[in-house]
């Protein structure tokens, strides 16, 4: 089996295989999977006492710069979390963008009110969906993926995406490629072993040549100075089909895992893409699905994506033209997330969503992952966040280890 077999046999299970543990717990213990009619009673059993908001701070490694399409992304956001407190003094907490003013009508409620084992939170309770499957973990003592079904595995490949165009920064002496190895060499250090590099130089940061030569050089770099380590590209579009397939061919023999977003997604541009990718022996997957061009007029099954736009996914992914949906994560939403990845599966399509720039979004999607499977890998945010506790995971050997920790196993602090 080689690396990237490995890696796709992971996503589907098949490498990990499932098991039945009992989940660490101080009051209950629940076996995995969880069973739905106990957990419903106990659910019940607890009333929404009190709901916290606060604001977090994200703190990145370090400055992160440009992609082909944004300016400088900064050294981390600030976001709020909501705290859901029980009668029972069982807390759960996540992020939420929800105003204090629409939550406080769930005070009072049962929380198998506002959230189902099986279906996840109730569409009128969203804006906590995830603060309450992190409570609903801690009231039943398990952790979320075991709440989803635990039907994916527990370590997942995971890749750095904050590897931007540092080789252009500081902009009054940038550092060339040496640039984008030093910040590969930082989270190498953190215990990545996957990075995605930002490409697309030349959409409007450089001349367009000078830009492709750029990403090509910065490509082989990375490639040859961690040979056991997954490449990931990310485009954000600023490709056009033509250079795409330049840039492919220059960059042939570094076994790309991914190419995300190339250019704005259409089946022409793909279907010929795919053709020469096949013509020069690139492997790399085609990730694509995160932008959004017009938002859904009402939040349905795929979010706040619409329906136009899941369609058009869904026919590339029928004629294998789009391999992986890298659709967002808060976009779709969690509940959602594990409602769709049956559908993905059957259409033979893997996902990644997407979780940048957020660093608790990573751990979410690494539950999920493990809850329902079909991720094939999830992208990681180096980093830490003022007052969060984000040990009870590990990164070995390039994969993130989900945790039975109650919850979502992170602690604030
Ligand atoms: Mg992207």
């Amino acid at each position: 089996m080689d690396r990237r077999e490995f890696l796709q046999a992971m996503a589907f299970g098949c490498v990990a295989g499932q098991e039945t543990v009992n989940a660490g717990s101080t009051e209950q213990k629940v076996s995995i999977p969880v069973n739905s009619k106990f957990a419903r009673k106990l659910l019940s059993e607890h009333r929404i006492q009190k709901i916290e908001t606060r604001l977090l701070q994200d703190r990145y490694p370090r400055l992160v710069g440009r992609n082909a399409r944004l300016g400088h992304h900064g050294r981390g956001g600030q976001y709020q979390i909501s705290i859901l407190i029980t009668d029972k003094g069982v807390r759960g907490w996540g992020m939420s963008h929800g105003p204090d003013e629409q939550v406080k009508k769930f005070v009072g409620l049962q929380v198998s009110e506002l959230f189902d084992i099986e279906e996840g939170t109730n569409e009128d309770a969203l804006l906590l969906d995830i603060p309450l499957h992190d409570l609903a973990g801690a009231i039943l003592g398990a952790p979320v993926y075991a709440l989803l079904g635990a039907k994916g595995p527990r370590k997942l490949p995971i890749y750095s995406g904050a590897i931007y165009f540092d080789d252009l920064d500081p902009e009054d002496k940038p550092r060339g490629i040496e640039g984008v190895l030093t910040s590969c060499q930082q989270d190498y250090e953190a215990g990545y072993r996957a990075f995605k590099l930002k490409i697309g130089r030349g959409f409007k940061w450089m001349p367009r040549e000078e830009g492709i030569k750029r990403d090509i050089e910065v490509t082989r770099a990375v490639r040859e100075k961690y040979p056991d380590c997954l490449i990931l590209v990310d485009a954000n579009d600023g490709y056009t089909c033509k250079d795409m397939m330049r840039y492919l061919s220059a960059v042939a023999d570094c076994d790309l895992f991914w190419v995300e977003e190339p250019f704005p997604e259409n089946r022409d541009d793909l279907l010929k893409l795919k053709e020469h990718m096949a013509k020069i022996g690139c492997k790399a997957l085609i990730a694509d699905g995160e932008t959004r061009t017009e938002r859904s007029e009402k939040w349905w099954r795929y979010g706040g994506y619409s329906q136009r736009h899941i369609d058009t996914l869904f026919a590339l992914a029928e004629e294998k033209l789009v391999d992986v949906f890298v659709l967002d994560l808060g976009i779709v939403g969690f509940t959602n997330w594990r409602r769709i990845m049956p559908e993905l599966e059957q259409s033979g399509v893997k996902a990644s969503p997407h979780t940048w720039g957020w660093i608790p979004r990573p751990f979410y999607v690494a539950q999920l992952a493990a809850g329902v499977g079909n991720v094939i890998i999830v992208e990681g945010i180096p980093g830490k966040t003022e007052g969060v506790d984000y040990s009870a995971y590990k990164l070995v050997n390039g994969q993130i280890v989900v945790p039975d920790e109650p919850g979502f196993g992170l602690k604030l602090v």
